[in-house]
């Protein structure tokens, strides 16, 4: 046993699992840039008070922060998700709006590590601020959805729902209390705790015990007021425009404290396990001004890295990038000639590969062979001195003699690619 190992809920993400996450975020990044998103990179930590802004009733907030006060005495802590760094930042800088800006990177949350739940765990997400226009809305939900698809994944579930405003939602958050209470012997002890922090939360309960029970809790549709209402009447016209089908789920009402109007998460229906949500996200039209900029809307929403590739695994779908190099030197002069060439074949963009150690032929052959190259380029001491190479192909094991100074450009053209 080596003396360290990762701590609970933290990996190492290995090649070839980290280029398959490098593409993850650039095709995202390409989505959303589509859309106007520019990137955002923002500290991975800050003041905590900046992230008790989501709630107290949020166990993101109460149970997971990394906390700690720092040599300087400042109470800090890891960011747990983005969206609050992102309105501290657009309280601080005042940039115009609409501000549409997308983020890629790890977050940190002291949970029950388990497979698909981490302690640090990377997420993509995008925020608009400074418009509550419904149709804003379905533009951002429509990038998920086009990025789900671009991932080739085809069994996502659109779940959505409206909070309300602030009034609407604290008026049902009352008359959820209120049900609740009257109804504690059917819940379970965990709810009933959770019920004296956050009655809206109990909704989410997922035991089977408790389903009786939940189902038959007050709805927010009842409580919506007239705008609320037509804001997510709106909402669901503008997808229906798109074409991108949706559930209404009047139980969806998500982890943080902050999300009013609308909200929505991404259920995989591949996926077996309890955790099937991808990602999801929401209105928070009083998050800027809580932070202590002015009153500015804003919606976001956040995929989960992790979660999203396994069901991508599940779906059989966005297959790790393939890490094969171009050519693959073989020198059995004493590496002096597979140290020129693969510089000169990297200097025009192809990739080189090469062994190491002036190794026998026998072994640097398997060694071309294990690296995927299209070609191997070979050179012993009679081609060094008649001014050749061995150019070989890996895939039909055809070879010819090349003269040392035109390898590159013959190989570059066998690949198909030009250079000037
Ligand atoms: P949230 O920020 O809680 O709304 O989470 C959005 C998405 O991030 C979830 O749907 C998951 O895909 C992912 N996620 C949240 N927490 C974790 C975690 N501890 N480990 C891995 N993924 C997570």
């Amino acid at each position: 046993m080596p003396s360290f190992q990762t701590t609970p809920g933290t990996r190492d993400i290995l090649p070839p699992d980290a280029a398959r996450w490098r593409g993850f975020v650039e095709k995202f990044s390409s989505v959303v840039s589509l859309a106007g998103f520019q990137h955002i990179v923002l500290p991975m930590f800050e003041d905590l008070g900046v992230f008790q802004r989501l709630g107290d009733a949020t166990d993101v907030v109460t149970k997971e922060m990394y906390d700690f006060v720092d040599k300087g005495g400042r109470h800090v802590a890891l960011r747990p998700e983005q969206t609050a760094g992102v309105c501290r930042s657009y309280a601080q800088h005042r940039p115009t709006a609409p501000w549409k800006v997308w983020y890629g990177g790890p977050n940190f949350r002291y949970e029950r590590a388990q497979h698909g739940r981490y302690r640090q765990f990377d997420q993509v997400g995008v925020e608009a601020l400074g418009s509550d226009d419904p149709l804003l809305d379905v533009e951002v939900i429509a990038l998920a959805v086009e990025f789900f698809h671009g991932l080739g994944l085809r069994n996502v579930v659109l779940h959505i729902n409206s909070l309300g405003d602030s009034g609407d939602r604290s008026r049902f958050v009352d008359a959820l209390a209120q049900y609740f209470e009257g109804h504690l012997a059917e819940l379970s002890p965990e709810s009933v705790a959770t019920l004296q922090r956050n009655p809206l939360r109990v909704l989410d309960s997922k035991r089977e015990s408790e389903q009786g029970v939940v189902s038959q809790a007050p709805s927010i549709s009842s409580f919506l007021s007239d705008e609320a209402a037509s804001h997510f009447a709106q909402v669901k016209q503008g997808l229906d425009a798109l074409g991108i089908s949706y559930v209404v789920n009047e139980r969806l009402v998500r982890g943080l404290d902050y999300y009013c109007r609308t909200t929505f998460e991404f259920q995989s229906t591949a996926l077996e396990s309890a955790q099937t949500a991808l990602g999801g996200g929401g209105r928070y039209d009083g998050l800027v001004e809580d932070l202590g900029g002015p009153a500015t809307p804003g919606i976001g929403f956040a995929i989960g890295l992790d979660r999203t590739l396994l069901a991508c695994d599940a779906e059989n779908v966005f297959a790790h990038p393939s890490a094969r190099a171009d050519v693959f030197v073989i020198d059995t002069t004493g590496g002096m000639q597979a140290l020129q060439l693969c510089q000169q074949f990297r200097n025009v963009g192809l990739s080189s590969e090469r062994s190491y150690g002036a190794r026998a032929m026998k072994a640097q052959m398997k060694a071309a062979d294990k690296s995927g190259a299209s070609f191997a380029v070979i050179i012993g001491s009679d081609e060094l001195s008649q001014g050749v190479a061995t150019v070989k192909s890996m895939v039909d094991g055809n070879q010819e003699e090349i003269a040392l100074d035109s390898v590159v450009g013959h190989v570059a053209a066998q690949l198909g690619k030009v250079i000037s």
